[in-house]
């Protein structure tokens, strides 16, 4: 092709430094990208033709995974501060019952793709019981997983529980997309049953669907499977299910009911001891790990280090904004090495890791590793870049410089499939409307009068 013609449909991005993840950091380095794929990696000087884009002292790698969020409810974001973990969980489900429109949940979800876009994040491992993250990761062109949540605690509610996931994934099917792709997501063990369990993994294997749960990420969690107590065995009680121990742990039973299998995204696994991981990677499973949202909500630190010591594929997820409250990777990253180091006394993981963990990891975590993750000929096009200019002083290793320095800098380029979606902190990527924020604040606004009316404070005049 001649140079000419090569301008009009390659476009070569040139940074400072650019992180591939599968080979080591390129000083001055290119990355070109041809339509929605990538065609080079590498130093400057090899770069094959095309347009030319200067990122300048930035560096310049894949786009951010987000292993596991709940976009639809950034309108929660300090709603439910201070809350034990079970009157949390209760809260949130009354609040997505008694308030929330599946309107107020879109606006929602799209506030939150475009933080995440603005901190570099390009794919979204998403679980809800609404298709609102679902229809606002199509609308705004990123890449992602939407998990449909279900729930059933009551092993007699499972045929319906089943029937209802059947019906909303027929209907989400048709609006699949290249870029946003359907999973399941049996909620957790202390809202799924045995039963439930057992059937939406059948149904996952028999549709090729990815799945999801939240597992060992409570002690209450963990009360109610090993010895069948606990706050959660109360509440459960008191509806009238039977309660009775049901495995060793929350992963033993997972085991059991034949969820454990390649592709699975095991969402936090604080509360898992050896065995568990040994079964975890013996299963090939994925895991996102939420160091803020863990500590937030006082469950600990999940053994980062043991777990890819085991060889298992761990991403990093921000987990929903009302347990974290922020949306950025390079910070989650920052504090994962941290709090593995306070926890572990010793420096078992490093900058380089944590990027690894933002990228590939999770790419592969969510069983998308051979499409995104890395920047490799072949692969999607998705980018972040974050700037890292002279005046911030020296740059000695762009590792250190995203983990430790560059979290909560927002990206200066985001680009998902080809497609430019962030220019120099600002979304350019089009396709939404100017009224979100101002219905969000309305939906806010309804939240804080039901939490009123609940709290049964007398109403205010003015
Ligand atoms: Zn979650």
């Amino acid at each position: 092709v001649s140079e000419l013609s090569a301008r009009q449909y390659r476009t070569r991005y040139h940074a400072r430094w650019v992180l591939p993840m599968t080979t080591p950091p390129i000083a001055d380095g290119t990355v070109v990208v041809e339509g929605d794929r990538i065609v080079y990696a590498g130093p400057r000087a090899d770069a094959p033709p095309g347009r030319d884009e200067e990122l300048g002292d930035s560096i310049l790698l894949p786009g951010l995974v987000n292993a596991h969020t709940h976009l639809d409810l950034t309108v929660l974001r300090g709603f439910l501060e201070g809350l034990p973990f079970f009157l949390w969980i209760r809260t949130l489900t009354a609040v997505r019952r008694d308030v929330l429109t599946y309107d107020d949940c879109l606006d929602s979800a799209r506030l939150g793709v475009l933080e995440g876009l603005r901190a570099g994040i390009t794919t979204f491992a998403d679980t809800s019981p609404s298709p609102a993250a679902f229809d606002a990761m199509r609308e705004l062109h990123v890449r992602g997983i939407a998990y449909r949540e279900v729930f059933g605690p009551d092993p007699a509610q499972c045929g319906a529980s089943m029937d209802e996931l059947r019906r909303t994934i027929r209907s989400m099917e048709a609006y699949r997309t290249p870029l946003v792709h359907i999973g399941v997501s049996p909620h957790a063990p202390y809202s799924v049953s045995d039963d439930l369990f057992a059937a939406t993994a059948a149904y996952a294997r028999e549709r090729k669907l990815p799945l999801a749960t939240h597992v060992a990420e409570s002690a209450e969690e963990s009360d109610l499977v090993a010895r069948g107590d606990g706050a959660f065995a109360a509440f459960l009680l008191g509806r009238g299910i039977d309660v009775a121990p049901r495995a060793r742990s929350p992963i033993a039973l997972l085991e059991r009911q034949g969820v454990l299998a390649p592709g699975t995204l095991l969402i936090h696994c604080v509360r898992v001891d050896g065995e568990d991981i040994g079964r975890i990677a013996a299963h090939d499973c994925g895991v996102a790990h939420c160091p803020a949202s863990n500590a937030k909500l006082g469950h600990g630190v999940a053994p980062l280090a043991a777990l890819r010591a085991a060889g298992v594929h761990v991403g990093l997820g921000s987990d929903s904004m009302a347990s974290n409250n922020r949306m950025d990777l390079l910070d989650e990253g920052r504090l994962a090495v941290l709090a593995q180091r306070i926890h572990e006394q010793r420096d078992l993981l490093d900058a380089a890791t944590a990027v690894e963990l933002a990228t590939l990891g999770g790419a592969r975590a969510i069983g998308m590793g051979g499409i995104i993750g890395s920047l490799e000929p072949g692969k999607q096009a998705d980018l972040a870049a974050f700037a890292a200019p002279a005046e911030l002083g020296p740059l000695y290793d762009p590792h250190d410089a995203l983990i430790w320095s560059l979290g909560g800098a927002g990206a200066t380029l985001v680009v998902v499939a080809g497609r430019e979606l962030v220019r120099d902190r600002v979304h350019v990527g089009g396709g939404l409307d100017g009224q979100v924020p101002q219905r969000v604040a309305r939906a806010a606004a309804r939240l804080q009068s039901w939490k009123r009316a609940r709290d049964g404070a007398t109403p205010t005049a003015q």
